[in-house]
């Protein structure tokens, strides 16, 4: 068998465009054009790429962009200043914390500062509860990419088995939520899961969210299931970095019935679903 390969990049444009259109026609209406605030605290190369290139996606979609870069030695107490301003400030419908922050800064504080109406990441408590309780909130960007991906290739859900290996509080758990609301059965797998092999076998759907480079092999799935590849590693190859996921491609597409692969899988997707949810936030802001 040779899986459907599901293309997330080719998605990710396709939403992109449809939001700008949509962004113009908000403009045109309310005369509110949509703001992001992205905080970057210290150098880290890898947040550095990702702020920049979510400003530029930011730009294109005709939204406003502010970045806010920051000494990595910055107070908590100045970070927070910064984000009760951001809170404030009616241009701004969305605020992002880059993660990861310095050591002295506890992260959780920093997200539970961040209005829950302008929280485009969706990681404040209250809009976590919205999520487990199916009410209106802002969900996380990536497992929002990941449910439009399996949306668009029409993949059934209702009454399927759904595994997710990987449990953080970003991709596992809200995932987990998503898929729970489509009705499907959800096995929700991390490091201490016995036998996981055998527990990936048995998906309809298998979704690998852990980091660990190409862990989940061909044998691991079950034929012809839809196969997502969250997970975004590096790797030297003749002196350059690649980008690997946690599945194994070449042998996952011989046994998947499609497979969304990584890269060119939900990572372009997590972008378009920051937009979207800043999109978001300003129509509930403005009324809309
Ligand atoms: P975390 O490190 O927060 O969580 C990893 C999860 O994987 C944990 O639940 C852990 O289990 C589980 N895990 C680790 N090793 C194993 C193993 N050998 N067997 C089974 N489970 C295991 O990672 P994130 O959720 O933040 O990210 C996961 C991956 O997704 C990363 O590669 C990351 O780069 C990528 N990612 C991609 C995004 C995008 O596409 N834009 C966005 C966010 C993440 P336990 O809880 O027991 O420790």
């Amino acid at each position: 068998m040779t899986a459907r390969l599901l293309d997330g990049k080719a998605l990710a444009q396709t939403i992109r465009s449809r939001l700008k259109g949509e962004v113009t026609q908000f403009l045109q209406e309310t005369a509110i054009q949509p703001g992001l605030a992205v905080i970057l605290v210290g150098d880290n190369p890898a947040s550095q790429v990702y702020v920049r290139n979510k400003g530029k996606a930011c730009v294109e979609a005709g939204m406003r962009s502010d970045q806010h870069v920051l000494p990595a030695n910055i107070t908590q107490e100045d970070l927070l200043n910064l984000v009760d301003r951001l809170n404030a400030d009616p241009a701004i419908h969305g605020i992002l914390v880059q993660l990861p922050l310095p050591p002295h800064i506890n992260p959780l504080t920093v997200q539970e500062r961040v209005w829950p109406v302008k929280d485009v990441d969706g990681f404040h408590p209250l809009n976590v509860g919205y999520l487990s309780m199916g009410r209106e909130g802002l969900v996380p960007c990536t497992p929002l990419g990941v449910m439009e991906i399996l949306k668009d290739a029409q993949i059934p859900l209702l009454g399927r088995q759904a595994v997710i290996v990987g449990r953080s509080n970003i991709v596992g758990k809200p995932l987990a939520q998503l898929l729970l609301r489509e009705h499907a059965t959800v096995t929700l797998c991390h490091s201490r899961t016995r036998d996981l092999p055998a527990v990936c076998r048995g998906a309809d759907i298998l979704i690998a969210a852990t980091g660990q480079k190409r862990m989940v092999r061909g044998s691991w799935i079950k034929p012809g299931a839809a196969v997502i590849d969250v997970g975004i590693s590096f790797e030297e190859q003749n002196g350059k970095y690649k980008q690997v996921g946690d599945v194994d491609t070449n042998e996952a597409l011989e046994v998947a019935g499609c497979l969304s692969p990584s890269p060119g899988g939900p990572g372009p997707m997590t972008i378009a679903m920051l937009l979207r949810n800043t999109l978001l936030a300003a129509r509930r802001q403005a009324g809309k």
